[in-house]
């Protein structure tokens, strides 16, 4: 008998899941847990909902709302939609709770600790009329590039130019519409460069990775790795726990990974066995393993694995079988594409047994898969009935 630690991506709770997710990252780990329990193996299941960044902030303030009330709410909506999808997580959490922050302080003290944390002042747009620092999302402008209208100060939506501050033309707040200054502004830096060896020869042992994250991963590497923020000036979010540093956050693609080890640390204590996430974490004979979507698989072959290596003594990732897209009509499933695809609406039709089929045998594990309502309905009737 072995340990399985399955870790399954984080649903953002910025609207409910839909079946794109579901085929992606949820029924694939669901599957694997429940073959996994039948050979007798001990199986733990974690992962929860996505709270922190900026579109949760942006949806609130359309709304006259709070983060934290976005968060909750679509966080309780997608507990529920994967309750009645029958994934079965040994907990599914959250990362607006005061476990997960307190696990993230606690790691990001100890890498500051051992040097692994340095800072560093960085320019930044700042509104002078609202008085505050604008992350990515709340300053908009011209695409210098390609002259696109209305683009975010990160990147542009429609020919890929990713932007430095002071980059966009006509920049603008998004909150009063006046002209944000650019200033620099002191944060934090994960000093990723410190573990490309290490990064390197963790990948090189794993030739039984799927060909799209090795090789994904392998390009990165070879680019070259550099240090990155991992703060941001903003309240909402995980607080920087140091005097000073009170109007920014750690910045949430650094600490929703972490969420995996909070996760069965919480999920120990509320089983009344606190020492079990050891047996999981440090113990050697358990494989760790990570069903994300294909966007995700940097985040968990590299900058997941360093933090880790930061830390030291725990499990690195065994494997990270990343699913390739669900497509609908040629384009990727997604939020925006509308609400028929949405869980709870689909669910409201349909039995989640033939849900669970179609996808189970439509999934894109090895390369995009078209969905069609009309190809649903046959395989159910002429293969599950
Ligand atoms: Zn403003
Ligand atoms: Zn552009």
């Amino acid at each position: 008998m072995s340990k399985i630690c399955i870790n399954i991506a984080w649903p953002y709770a910025n609207g409910a899941i839909h079946l794109g997710h579901v085929a992606g990252s949820l029924l694939p780990p669901d599957i694997f847990g429940r073959y996994n329990r039948l050979k007798g193996n001990e199986v733990l299941v974690v992962g929860g909902s996505d709270q922190h960044g900026t579109p949760i902030t942006v949806t609130a303030e359309k709304e006259g709302s709070t983060p934290a009330a976005v968060a909750d709410r679509y966080h309780a909506i997608n507990k529920k939609a994967i309750e009645d999808l029958d994934i079965q997580y040994s907990l599914f959490s959250k990362t607006h709770g005061d476990n997960h922050i307190e696990v993230v302080q606690d790691i990001f003290m100890d890498l500051l600790k051992k040097g692994y944390l340095y800072e560093k002042k960085t320019d930044q747009y700042y509104c002078p009329k609202c008085r505050k620092f604008l992350p990515d999302r709340y300053v908009e402008g011209i695409c210098p590039k390609c002259g696109a209208k209305d683009v975010r100060s990160d990147q542009c939506d429609w020919c890929g130019t990713t932007f430095e501050p002071g980059d966009l033309l006509s920049a603008r707040c998004i909150h009063c519409s006046s002209d944000p200054d650019v200033r620099p502004t002191n944060h934090f830096f994960l000093k990723l460069t410190a573990f490309t060896e290490q990064l390197v020869s963790f990948v090189d042992s794993k030739d039984h990775w799927r060909s799209n994250v090795k090789t994904f991963t392998e390009n990165w590497l070879k680019d070259g790795l550099v240090d990155r923020a991992i703060t941001r000036d903003m309240s909402w979010g995980v607080p920087v726990p140091l005097p000073g540093w009170e109007e920014k956050a750690i910045y949430v693609w650094f600490e929703a990974v972490m969420g995996y080890l909070s996760t069965s640390i919480e999920y120990s204590k509320m089983i009344g066995k606190p020492e079990l996430w050891e047996e999981y974490w440090k113990g050697p004979d358990t494989k760790h393993y990570y069903f994300i979507g294909k966007d995700n698989i940097p985040f968990h072959s590299i900058i997941w694995p360093a933090i880790l290596m930061g830390v030291g003594g725990l499990n690195l990732p065994y494997d990270i079988p990343a699913n390739e897209y669900l497509m609908f009509r040629g384009g990727k499933l997604s939020k925006s594409r509308g609400g028929a695809i949405d869980i709870p609406s689909v669910l409201s039709k349909y039995d989640v047994d033939a849900v669970r089929y179609y996808l189970s045998v439509n999934m894109p594990d090895t390369h995009d898969a078209d969905f069609t309502w009309e190809d649903f309905r046959i395989k159910v009737n002429n293969e599950l009935v």
